[in-house]
């Protein structure tokens, strides 16, 4: 199988405001079909990107190219893309059929093929029945859907997305993943979606670019990300995570020795991305997920282990993160348990111990 052509590569891209940088040096490949998000911190320049992409805004150094063509002095609306904004622009005073029609205007279609394409657009994000209903009258998931047909109508190879379901309660704008998501499948176009949370980000996208000050620090699946971050910055911009002081002690073999606090000794294997010349010289730390960790109250027969005293805890529902103190390090160290069936309860004060599989460790900078 061959692999999905590139539908937008950004090259060496530069955006300055005046002496302040916006984007350094950003070189991303988004594939054809592709659900591609942006994520990173307020600021680091995610949406100056989609922006860029879109046409507002012109780079100060560096190319776009589109479907293989570039976009240099190519203004937004001669773009193969078309935005979805945060605050669903769509028109008050005009019901959804209009609304969704309004993309169409300066196509100049003849009236059954503007009707047919409305239709089929309000079939798609599920919003058949309410054609005459007036936009004040729809909620905030409802008008989110007007924009995104809206949107949808015209054909856009690329659809670009700045935070559209932020403006949504979490019910909602969880069910609108799910929704987008399987809508962005059945119509194949490619996404690009700016956000800053992690979550939407994880169940939303086929890769994630990270951004950290205007620069790219990884690009991966979700699961990459999660399991395989780049650097200690992105471990902890996604989920939860312990980091423990380490000192490189030897190589050998395909593996690394690492002496680190609180657990001391760890043999791991040195694979794909953790070349040992990565970490000479650095400040290293190994990153360890709470829900890769086990809590319990005896000290297990064989394996590495560790006790301590639980000093806190905090439930979730579906989960407790356990704090636990241990001696040779100031924080606590996180532990997540699932409160599944026959799942043990652990009270403050009990003496508690911790164990882990050395594949859980994950060495960074
Ligand atoms: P947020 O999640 O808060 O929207 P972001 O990652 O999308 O953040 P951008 O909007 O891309 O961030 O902004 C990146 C940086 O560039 C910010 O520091 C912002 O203040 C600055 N910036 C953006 N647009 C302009 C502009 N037109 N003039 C000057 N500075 C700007």
């Amino acid at each position: 199988m061959t692999a999905p052509a590139a539908m937008i590569e950004v090259t060496d891209l530069r955006k300055e405001f005046g002496s302040f940088v916006a984007l350094d040096d950003v070189s991303l490949e988004i594939r054809e079909g592709e659900f591609f998000s942006l994520l990173g911190p307020s600021g680091c320049g995610k949406t100056t990107l989609l922006r860029l992409i879109a046409g507002f805004q012109e780079p100060t150094a560096g190319t776009i190219a589109i479907s293989g063509e570039s976009m240099a002095g190519v203004p937004p609306n001669k773009r193969p893309t078309n935005m979805v904004f945060q605050s669903y622009a769509i028109f008050p005073h005009l019901d959804v059929r209009s609304n969704v029609a309004y993309g169409l205007k300066r196509l100049k279609l003849p009236p059954e093929e503007v009707a047919s394409r409305v239709a089929r657009a309000l079939e798609i994000v599920d919003l058949k029945g309410l054609e005459s209903r007036q936009a004040t009258q729809l909620s905030g998931g409802q008008r989110q859907r007007v924009a995104l047909a809206r949107a949808l109508i015209l054909k856009p190879k690329v659809l670009l997305l700045d935070e559209p379901l932020s403006a949504l309660d979490k019910a909602l704008r969880e069910l609108m993943q799910v929704e987008l998501r399987t809508l962005q499948r059945s119509v194949g176009i490619t996404f690009v979606l700016v956000t800053h949370d992690q979550h939407e980000a994880l169940a939303m996208s086929d890769r994630i670019a990270v951004m950290f000050g205007g620069r790219i620090a990884q690009v991966a699946t979700p699961r990459e990300l999660y399991e395989a971050p780049a650097s200690r910055q992105v471990a902890a911009f996604i989920g939860g995570m312990n980091f423990l002081n380490a000192d490189l002690t030897g190589t050998a073999n395909g593996t690394m020795r690492f002496a680190a606090e609180a657990i001391g000794e760890v043999e791991i294997q040195s694979g794909a991305g953790c070349d040992p010349s990565r970490f000479a010289g650095k400040k290293i730390v190994l990153g360890v997920r709470p829900e890769r960790l086990r809590i319990m109250a005896d000290k297990p027969l064989e394996g590495a282990a560790i006790g301590g005293t639980l000093t806190g805890a905090t439930y979730f529902g579906e989960s407790t993160y356990y704090y636990v103190t241990v001696p040779g390090r100031a924080q606590p160290i996180i532990v997540s348990a699932a409160n599944g069936n026959g799942a043990q309860n652990f009270s403050e004060g009990a003496a508690v111990h911790i164990t882990w599989d050395a594949a859980a460790l994950v060495p960074l900078v």
